[in-house]
């Protein structure tokens, strides 16, 4: 397990006039790098064979490391080199995804901005509902087993598949009917079955939320939001009633794009209660906390009341809509999350705390 002390004693090693800012190239990338270089960094990419076009069409990369595949970023070699280019490591969906919880927490010796041990904290469920619920925000309800369904749900399903097989149904009968329809199909198998999570459907509208914890200026801020862009549910919805009954497809969520949405201004005081909250039991569970960006995924009732049904402990996809509007607010000019992640690693430096915002 890699601990703080021997992230530290790396740190000690930098050069830290002559930073870079590196990232595995997929997921936001793109305004990770960019926003390193407006910050005046070096922006350094491992991608792998194949993947280089956008970093390099772009201009947005200093520096490419090509590899075969993405957790060969935990390869000596690999880290020698970005230990050299002094090299602080933002991680991101597909950071944890593809290299997963386990070699960042037990091989990954480079300075991560953000806190790596609360990344396990969003990858499994049972974590992430704690975190949420010692936070004291409003979580859909879960239920233990497909008989105690009495109100509409979605069933989800783990594994990588994303929301592809998830379903909704609202009784214990329905729910058989679909998983058996679902198998045939060939979108689930009995193992998954077992592990179905069947959650309280929450009908609302979709925002998710896109904070920053800064450890500098000690606050939490909301840059921005989006809703996701999924298929085939989205297409699904613009079909009239009569012909979704007719064609009898089973919706899927499988996340394809990100749209960008603002919230009802008198809804933001919510949101930041909301994301205080989160980082207060953040630190509880793993200190320092949440460092940098996160996000919380949220359905909004006609209450207007706020459920969250997942988080991001790190940065989330959704900010590739890049114009945070609450971002160009409280700076004057459109601020991607990239660029306030390299913002604060800046303005760390020149406080000479660098060491509070990595781990
Ligand atoms: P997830 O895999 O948890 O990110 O869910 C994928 C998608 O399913 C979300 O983006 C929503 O569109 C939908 N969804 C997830 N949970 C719920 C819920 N509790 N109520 C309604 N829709 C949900």
């Amino acid at each position: 397990m890699v601990s703080r002390e021997e992230v530290w004693e790396v740190l000690e090693e930098y050069d830290v006039e002559d930073l870079s800012i590196a990232t595995l190239g997929s997921h936001t990338a793109l305004h990770i790098l960019r926003g390193a270089k407006e910050e005046g960094f070096r922006s350094v990419v491992v991608c792998e064979e194949g993947r280089t076009a956008p970093y390099e069409r772009l201009g947005v990369a200093d520096e490419i490391i090509v590899v075969e595949s993405f957790e060969e970023v935990v390869d000596e070699e690999v880290q020698e080199r970005l230990r050299e280019l002094n090299a602080i490591v933002v991680p991101h969906g597909s950071f944890v995804a593809y290299v997963g919880v386990d070699r960042i927490e037990e091989e990954l010796y480079v300075p991560i901005f953000g806190n790596r041990w609360l990344l396990r904290w969003e990858s499994e469920r049972e974590l992430e509902r704690e975190l949420l619920e010692r936070a004291g925000v409003k979580v859909p309800r879960v239920f233990e087993s497909p008989e105690e369904i009495d109100r509409p749900v979605i069933v989800k399903f783990p594994g990588a598949r994303g929301g592809r097989g998830y379903f909704i149904c609202s009784s214990p009968e329905e729910f058989e009917e679909k998983v058996e329809k679902m198998i045939e199909r060939g979108y689930l198998d009995e193992e998954d079955v077992e592990r179905a999570h069947i959650e309280e459907y929450v009908v609302g509208t979709n925002f998710c939320v896109h904070y920053f914890r800064s450890v500098v200026e000690d606050t939490v801020e909301v840059l921005g939001m989006d809703r996701r862009y999924e298929t085939n549910i989205d297409g699904l919805v613009r079909m009239p009633a009569r012909d979704q009954l007719e064609v009898d497809l089973e919706p899927s969520f499988v996340i394809s794009g990100n749209v960008p949405v603002v919230v009802r201004e008198s809804l933001l005081v919510q949101l930041y209660e909301m994301g205080d909250r989160v980082v207060e039991a953040s630190e509880e569970i793993r200190e320092p906390g949440l460092i940098g960006p996160f996000c919380l995924q949220t359905l909004c009732t006609e209450d207007l009341e706020f459920y969250v049904f997942e988080l991001s402990a790190r940065i989330d996809g959704g900010t590739n809509v890049t114009f945070l509007p609450y971002a160009f607010l409280k700076f004057g000019e459109v601020f991607t999350m990239g660029r306030r992640i390299a913002r604060e690693i800046r303005e760390a430096r020149e406080r000479g705390v660098l060491r509070e915002v990595v781990t």
